[in-house]
Order: C-alpha cells, then structure tokens, then sequence
C-alpha cells in the first residue's frame, strides 16, 4: 500500500500523514458560515477534502469526517438585518442552499455537521475550563483568551507574538481595547449587544466568538487529539491558530497532528469580490455548465496552488461563460459516452482469450492512488484518467465492426476502472443518457437551435433512408451539421448532439 504524504502546515513541508489509528482517520475541516449562498471559494475546499475522504475510503480506512456550520455569526445577523427576518431563519435557508449545492457538485455529505446553535453546552464549558486554568478572562459581560498565556502561539502561522502588530482588521473600539490584557487576546464570548440575538451564561448574555465553537465540536466528535484539521489557507491566522491555542491550553494534549490548507480562488488573476464586479455565485455557473464541470475544473490544478478561473464578460460585464467548465464539460461529455459505449458492448461481443490489457486502463486505479498519496495530486490523476478514457475507446472501436469482440480480462478491468473513478474522484457517478442529454438541450438553448426542429429534420431522414433516398438523408444530415448537430445511428435509433464549439 501507498505511504500516504500531505504538506503539513504546522511543519511547513510535506511529511508522512500518520493517524493515530491507522484503521480510522478523523478529519475535522471549516465549514461555511451560512448568511448567503455558497460561490467558487466554497466549492474548492469541499471538493478537495471530499476526494481525501473517498481515497482513503477507497483503500479500506474508515473515516471519521466532520464539518461545521456557523450558524451564529455577526454576518448572519447583519444580513438578516438587511432582509428584515430572523438570523435563524436566515442561517436555516442559507444552509439548506449550500447543501445542495455541495451535493450537485457530488460531494459526499460529512459524517457529522454540527452547528453552533446546537452546541452550546460544549462552548461554555471550555471557555470555562480555560478561565479556570488561568488562560481566560471575564471582563464586562465578554470573556477573552490571552494569548500570551500559549507559549507556542504563532506555532501554524509561523509568526511570533512579539512580531505581530494590530492589523488593519484587529482594530478595535476603545472599550474593547480597555478590557483586553493584551491586543491579541481574543473573544470566546461577546457579551450582549442591543438587538442581536444572545444566550445565557455565567459572564452574562452574549454569544460564543468564531473560534471557540471549532475547538469545541471537533473535540466532541473526534476527541481532544484528531487526524486531521483541514481548511483553506485564510483560515490559517487568526482562526486555526487560536483553535490550537484554546484547546490546546484546555487539555495540555496535542491538538491536531496534522494540518491541511488548501489555495486560493481568484477570477482573471484577482480576488472575488462584489467591487471588482466579479463576483459569482455558485448557481450562476451552474446555469451555464454542469455542477460536476466545475467539480472537474478544480481537480485539474493542484489543491495547494492558487487556482485562477477565467470569467467571459461582455463589455457591459454581464456574464458570458467560464471557459474552463465549458472544457471540462467537454471532458465529461467524453467519459459519459464512454460509459454508454461501454454499457452498449454485448455479451456475445466479449471472448474468453490472452489479449494483453492496455497498461493505461489496467494500472489505472493503482495509478490514481499513487498520484494521490502524494500530497493529494488530483491534476496527475486527472491525466491517468485521460489516458484511460482514451485506450477504453480504442478498445470499443474495435469491438464495434461487425467482427469485432472484446476480450473478457478487458472488459472486467474497464468496469473496475469506471468504479473506482466514481469513488475515489467522484466523476461520472451521473446517469449517463441523462448528463448528456441535459449538456445538450441547455447547449441547444444557447444556440438558438429548437428541439423540435433537430426532431423533425431526423424524422424526414428516417423517412427518406426508408424510401432509400440516400441523397435526400444525406441533405438533412449537412442541414443539421450546419448548425453543429452531430447525429449518432445506434442499434436503438438516432440519437444526436451538438458540438462543443459553435457551429460558424
Ligand atoms: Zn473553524
């Protein structure tokens, strides 16, 4: 079996991934915090620690994983505000939203999603047990963690105390200045405001600070020491580095043994965001490609390199189409059809004989586990997978002559690889027919081509190839072929599609 290596933020270079039960990896990673729906830098992370899970599934480890939500935040609050109803109300939608989105991009669900507004009992009694050891304070109505109280702060960020300055975030009012021991310390509770939602506590009213409820629910479930703590890089400081600090002063153990960041999101070589008009939702491009076209994208590039999606826009800056899901589509396009070329092979077509299988479909899966053990190298999977797709259809052209057959060894080897790109990478796990016809009703959509048009035009060359009138089927087939529709003649009838490039 495959040593397995991942790049360790903690340690700043890639080293032996090593769970405590080598049978039973536990893996905690960042969730959203629901005020909105979920864009690009929500899918990157929930893909690239999906496709850790379902590897190590896939070579027999079991897999504790869990990811949170924020549910109580001052975002969710604000833009409650905004949209006059309840941040629980808010939250509750704005998580079902993302759900679904996490799931159209064929992320498997995290074993455990536990929210802050469930896990109040938790919250409390660490903050409390860190007052209690002298690592927390109460002052007016908040409670706040002192920093210099961790001797190894600054440990994951590789940053020391001494060094850091305020930053431009970090600035705060002159009452929360007034009550800090040192400007780094940081809330654990946030004693009341006017007209904001608040619990009850041995401080006063308030509400836990962001921090506190990721070191309280990843040890709830996973224990005081866990595998794996993943997330994207802006998590980094100050959020993991003060996960690492509070629990690690609550319990005197290590608190993760390895942590996981993934890169940035930027459109054309910047930052998302609303002021530079290019900011998207998630469901915005799943409007002008499938949902698994973006899951595709992001496995291409590396999980640790910032990965730079390009945005079509017109010169009024409406959005045209994102070039890279429209290629990956593309690609998707051509493993669905190979799976309907391989599912259309016949048992009479299969031989008992010695034929050699094709190193690229045969070491696939082995091949795919080994790009993955180092340092989760999806973009090198992707290409075994392109090298694979491409010998399996070499194949089923040669099983498809009316002479041609296909040898049993290779038949076999194809449906395993097929499986296991489902399960360890999560593509093609669709209904083929149903992929394929969707990409090609939304493309016909785009273009201006109508259904029942392209329907009517094979229906006159079904008539004219009856009547034997080669000319005049041949004459319906340029007409479609003009407007970049492609027919396909098959043991079940003439199916069609539309070319990936527009048609001139
Ligand atoms: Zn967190």
């Amino acid at each position: 079996m495959n040593q397995i290596t991942l790049f360790d933020t903690l340690e700043n270079k890639k080293k032996k991934f090593e769970p405590a039960d080598p049978d039973h990896v536990k893996i905690y990673v960042c969730g959203p915090t629901t005020y909105d729906d979920a864009h690009i830098g929500h899918a990157r992370p929930c893909i690239v620690y999906d496709v850790l899970v379902r590897y190590l599934r896939s070579i027999g480890r079991q897999v504790t994983y869990v990811r949170n939500v924020t549910d109580i935040d001052d975002k969710i609050i604000q833009r409650a505000n905004e949209n006059q109803e309840e941040p629980e109300a808010l939250a509750a939608r704005m998580f079902e939203s993302y759900s679904t989105d996490m799931t159209r991009l064929w992320n498997l669900s995290p074993d455990h999603q536990p929210k802050v507004s469930e896990h109040f009992d938790e919250i409390r009694a660490l903050i409390q047990k860190l007052i209690d050891r002298g690592n927390a304070y109460a002052a007016d109505g908040d409670v706040y963690f002192h920093v210099p109280s961790h001797a190894d702060y600054g440990k994951l960020s590789h940053r020391k105390l001494d060094d850091m300055e305020v930053g431009a975030s970090e600035r705060l009012d002159a009452a929360t200045t007034r009550r800090k021991k040192h400007p780094y310390d940081f809330a654990l509770w946030k004693g009341a405001k006017e007209g904001e939602p608040s619990w009850e506590s041995p401080w006063g009213p308030g509400r836990p600070g962001w921090h506190i409820e990721c070191s309280a629910m990843s040890m709830k479930y996973l224990g005081e020491t866990f595998d794996l703590h993943g997330g994207g890089l802006d998590l980094v400081f100050p959020h993991h580095e003060n996960e690492i600090a509070q629990s690690e002063c609550a319990t005197g153990q290590c608190y993760c043994r390895h942590w996981m960041h993934n890169g940035f999101v930027q459109i054309n070589k910047e930052k998302m965001s609303k002021s530079l008009g290019n900011f998207f939702r998630l469901r915005e491009a799943f409007d002008k490609n499938e949902p698994e076209a973006v899951r595709y994208s992001l496995l291409t590039v590396h999980y640790r390199s910032p990965f730079n999606l390009e945005m079509d826009l017109d010169e009024e800056g409406a959005l045209l189409a994102f070039p890279q899901f429209r290629d990956a589509e593309a690609r998707l396009e051509y493993l669905y059809n190979t799976k309907l070329r391989y599912g259309a092979i016949g048992a009479k077509k299969i031989k008992d004989r010695d034929d050699e299988v094709p190193q690229e479909i045969e070491a696939f899966t082995e091949r795919v586990h080994t790009a993955l053990a180092d340092d989760l190298n999806t973009a090198q999977a992707i290409g075994h997978l392109s090298l694979c797709l491409k010998a399996v259809n070499e194949l089923c052209d040669a099983t498809q002559g009316k002479k041609g057959s296909m040898s049993r060894r290779s038949y076999e080897e194809i449906g395993k690889v097929l499986q296991s790109v489902e399960q360890v990478l999560g593509l093609g796990c669709d209904d083929p027919a149903a992929f394929l016809d969707r990409v090609r009703d939304r493309r016909a959509k785009e273009r201006g081509v109508e259904i029942e048009w392209v329907e009517s035009c094979l229906a006159r060359r079904a008539e004219a190839r009856a009547a034997k009138d080669f000319a005049a089927a041949d004459a319906v087939r340029d007409e479609l072929a003009a407007r970049g529709v492609e027919m396909l003649d098959t043991p079940q009838g003439t199916s069609w599609r539309l070319s990936v490039q527009a048609a001139v």
